[in-house]
């Protein structure tokens, strides 16, 4: 019996953004190394992130997002 072994969740279809960059940076608050994607960052020691404005590419508009409202 093998129902449901390629269902969804295997990650097919989703398709990576055409300019990812994997960017590193000095997190600002405790110090620790942290990766981001094109100069976004997060970190998961502290929860520090920096500002959206501050990464590298254009973020898509609320239009571009397919559950937009219209
Ligand atoms: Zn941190």
């Amino acid at each position: 019996m093998e129902a449901g072994r390629n269902s969804a969740g295997t990650g097919a279809g989703v398709t990576p953004p055409l300019e990812a960059e994997i960017t590193r940076t000095e997190c600002k608050q405790c110090g620790s190394e942290v990766s981001g994607l094109n100069g976004r960052f997060a970190c998961t020691l502290c929860g520090w992130c920096n500002h959206w404005s501050e990464g590298h590419s254009e973020l898509p508009a609320a239009e571009d997002d397919p559950d937009y409202p219209g």
